[in-house]
């Protein structure tokens, strides 16, 4: 078998969309698996919509994700000669012929066409006049032969096809010069030796056309295989405005590429039952075949998930990594990494679901100091708790050795000489006064990550806390 060669041909008009970041992520995985190589080329040529903010975005959300491409980027829009010379070999070779018929005559011919009952395609009025260049501002057609087999086996949707009678000579140049998207499109995969166009399904309806510019080239298509749309829950559409949609807004959310990955090939692609992928499943597993007809639904709680998942797996140097430019952001400062830190993110494993949410609980060990929050302080830092918190700042300011089992000992002794007091009762004023809020882990672990000097510091700071409330009152 000849080489596989796939592209990824996204229009640079916005960030990078979570259902373009699916089709680059296909074509990817069927390249890898099959030894092949993946071709980015950037569909450029609409010049209004087209921005090279967008190019670079996409780009950039492509290398985040792991998507490498093989050739390219190529931009289209530097191509316009070459799509302008095939056009001029179509009608040298009359597969294609000059139509000098005006916008509004079309039109006219149209609406009379549908007024008498009938269903319009081009009439053919210019087809065999053999205008010439000077024939003044024209169009270019492709000559459709009647009872052209204009049908292909789509990798996904199977037999697939139009009528050619409904199709008709269709424009393949404007009266401006340029070629049509589907004449770009064609020449570039045949220039590029595209074996399988694999896109979405929004594009199907443009294959009939391509199709018939192949034949027209007398050359074989590609393969093509349509993957369905995504869909948001409940199964509406997806909307730019009011569903996030952007790979860069889960980046920016703190979603790691590996869960982005295994999220997205998991839209519209299955293998068993089995959820999670690595990027070296992914790119030796996928295949068309098992690539699914209907809409897929993005789950966003599957994806939570995942990136919890993905969380948990990292080595902790790279959990660091990942986890340092939201922290540095979430306390607005240059982060110093001691092994506390480190021993923090690692228990924050189990209870965050994305790097925004680690960096939001990690906050209090980084910070100078912390703000306690009000409706957690009325609840846990009371007076009563005070002499408790007095003798565990004693205790704990007394220990030599800064460990986890040491601080459970001095907790222990505390408790025992305030009457047996029970672990709650002062773990939570505890946490309240180290962290600020009522959520963290194990007060013992939170306790030897935050270090002995800001631990005792901050206990005795809520317990001033505590005795000027309770002056005020009596006052
Ligand atoms: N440029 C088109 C798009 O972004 C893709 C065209 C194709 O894959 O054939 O939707």
């Amino acid at each position: 078998m000849s080489e596989i060669r796939t592209r990824f041909a996204p229009s640079p008009t916005g960030f990078l969309h979570l259902g373009s970041a699916r089709t680059a992520l296909f074509n990817w995985a069927y390249a890898r698996r099959h030894g092949g190589k993946l071709i980015l080329r950037i569909e450029d040529t609409d010049r209004l919509r087209s921005r090279r903010e967008s190019e670079e975005a996409i780009n950039d959300g492509l290398r985040w994700l792991g998507i490498e491409w093989d050739e390219g980027p190529f931009r289209q829009s530097e191509r316009a000669e070459r799509h302008a010379e095939v056009i001029a070999s179509l009608v040298a070779s009359r597969q294609a012929y000059r139509c000098r018929c005006t916008q509004e005559e079309l039109e006219e011919r149209k609406q009379r066409t549908i007024a008498a009952g009938g269903k319009w395609t081009y009439d053919g009025r210019c087809r065999d006049l053999d205008l010439g260049e000077e024939c003044g501002p024209h169009t270019v057609r492709l000559r459709i032969r009647e009872g052209a087999d204009l049908s292909w086996n789509d990798g996904v949707f199977g037999h697939s096809g139009q009528d050619a009678r409904e199709i008709g000579d269709m424009i393949i140049r404007r009266s401006d010069g340029n070629a049509l998207f589907n004449v770009a499109v064609v020449v570039d995969d045949l220039d590029m030796g595209i074996s399988h166009v694999i896109r979405g399904a929004d594009h199907h309806p443009n294959t009939p056309f391509q199709i018939a510019i192949y034949q027209a080239l007398n050359v074989e298509p590609p393969q093509f295989a349509h993957v369905p749309l995504i869909v948001g829950t409940g199964g509406k559409k997806l909307s730019k405005r009011r569903d996030p949609v952007s790979i860069q807004h889960f980046r920016a959310e703190g979603y790691l590429p590996q869960a982005v990955c295994n999220w997205l090939i998991r839209l519209g692609w299955s293998h068993g039952d089995q959820e999670v992928f690595s990027a070296e499943e992914i790119t030796s597993l996928f295949d068309l075949e098992a690539v699914n007809r209907s809409s897929a639904q993005a789950d966003p709680g599957k994806f939570q998930w995942l990136n919890q998942h993905y969380l948990k797996q990292l080595p902790g140097n790279q959990l660091l990594r990942e986890v340092l430019p939201f922290l540095e952001a979430e306390v607005d400062a240059k982060v110093e990494v001691t092994p506390g830190l480190e021993r923090l993110l690692d228990l924050l494993r189990e209870r965050s679901k994305t790097l925004v949410e680690m960096a939001q609980q990690a906050r209090f060990l980084v910070v100078d100091a912390i703000e306690i929050d009000e409706k957690a302080a009325r609840k846990h830092l009371k007076p009563a708790i005070a002499p408790a918190l007095s003798s565990l700042a004693e205790a704990l300011d007394e220990l030599g050795d800064w460990s986890e089992s040491e601080i459970e000992a001095a907790f222990e002794r505390v408790l025992a000489a305030h009457g047996d007091l029970k672990i709650g009762k002062l773990a939570q004023p505890v946490r309240v006064a180290i962290t600020g809020g009522t959520i963290s882990p194990g007060i013992f672990e939170t306790l030897a990550a935050l270090g002995h000097e800001k631990a005792v510091r901050r206990i005795r700071a809520a317990i001033r806390g505590v005795e000027s409330t309770a002056e005020s009152r009596t006052d």
